[in-house]
């Protein structure tokens, strides 16, 4: 089987809640998502999708997912989309760097190969842990009386797991903590997501002004030195996202024992196969996840769902649902969340089809 065209789409993917908040003040209120396409010379194609967080959280912008595809495509037709450690060889050696340009490329060769053999994905990344497994919800930053009143809401629809966006004012993310904590019960599990915001002496205040709380603290500092000196000095389970970017961060930061929880972002790693070597070190590691990725639509969760639900469930510390925080679906067939969890679907290969009404004519076509 060989690959003869790869073809890119642009979907505008609007909030339900109109926008989306973090530290720093930064916001989005429309995401710019990539859909992308394989074809082969026998027929079969496979979708795979890249959504950056805005241009300014991780090395990676909307119009550079189309930009390094136009790039990297040339040199892959011809390739066999199965064979797909051979494939990231391929596109390491043509693009260095540039993780989140290769993910949905590796995504789509990932549906391919599970349509092409009659197995879903998470078949193939080990196999399915459990009828379906738990979600988080994030909570964009607001005021803390407005985030209380958010987190009540999506309890209400089955959600246990929060995600704060703190990484603000220390007191306000200290008031952000406290009241959302006493609004929670026995058996749900509550995240402070600083996303890089705080300074260490921002960060040592908040870590011990709620050192009486049952609260996860992710990512508090920019740099991974920065959060190792909290990380000492912080009671609490300790999460890394930003500062875990590959491999090598990740080793590192086991061997330092410098987080409880590290977050998989299938993107911000180069795509499902990179995302399932992180996660099978994980595993060996003893360390638990959580499953996600930068934004995305339909396509990002389907590749989500198969991840985490072919992840050891005492692994899994949550994942995300992101179609459902947007308006716009790009696909059918996608899993949809049902009380605060998700389940991989059945079909082979990601398990969805394009809405083609959604995608229009391609921004890039490489053939
Ligand atoms: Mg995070």
């Amino acid at each position: 089987m060989k690959i003869t065209r790869i073809a890119a789409y642009q979907v505008d993917l609007p909030l339900h809640e109109g926008s989306y908040k973090w530290s720093g003040g930064k916001s989005v209120e429309v995401f710019d998502s990539t859909i992308v396409r394989v074809d082969t010379d026998t027929g079969l194609s496979g979708y795979g999708e890249v959504c950056p967080l805005g241009p300014f959280y991780l090395p990676a912008y909307a119009a550079g997912v189309r930009a390094g595809i136009r790039e990297l495509a040339p040199h892959l037709l011809g390739s066999d989309p199965r064979q797909l450690a051979r494939l990231n060889r391929q596109m390491d050696a043509a693009l260095k760097g540039h993780p989140y340009v290769k993910s949905g490329i590796d995504m789509a060769c990932w549906d391919i190969l599970g349509i092409a053999t009659g197995q879903p994905i998470c078949a193939l990344l080990g196999g399915r842990y459990g009828d379906d497994f738990v979600l988080y919800r994030a909570i964009s930053q607001e005021s803390p009386e407005a985030m209380t009143q958010k987190v009540a809401e999506y309890r209400e629809q089955g959600y246990r797991r929060f995600q704060l966006k703190v990484g603000g004012d220390p007191e306000t993310d200290i008031e952000r903590i406290r009241q959302i904590a006493d609004l929670l019960g026995a058996g749900d599990k509550l995240i402070a997501d600083a996303n890089t915001g705080w300074l260490m002496h921002e960060a040592a205040r908040v870590v011990a002004a709620v050192a009486d709380v049952d609260v996860y603290i992710e990512q508090p500092c920019n740099s991974y030195a920065e959060c190792l000196s909290i990380r000492r000095r912080c009671s609490q389970p300790f999460v890394l996202d930003e500062s875990v970017d590959g491999i090598a961060m990740l080793l590192r930061s086991h061997a330092d024992q410098a987080a409880d929880v590290v977050n998989i972002k299938i993107s911000k790693l180069g795509g499902l196969t990179k995302a399932a070597l992180a996660r099978d070190l994980c595993v060996e590691m003893g360390v638990a996840m959580t499953i996600e990725d930068s934004w995305g639509g339909d396509i990002v969760t389907a590749a989500i769902a198969h991840l985490a639900h072919s992840t050891p469930t005492e692994f899994l510390f949550t994942a995300t649902d992101f179609n459902s925080y947007v308006t716009v679906s790009t696909a059918v067939g996608a899993p949809q969340r049902a009380n605060g969890r998700m389940a991989a679907a059945n079909a082979p290969g990601l398990g969805i089809a394009p809405r083609w009404d959604a995608l229009g004519e391609p921004q890039v076509d490489v053939s």
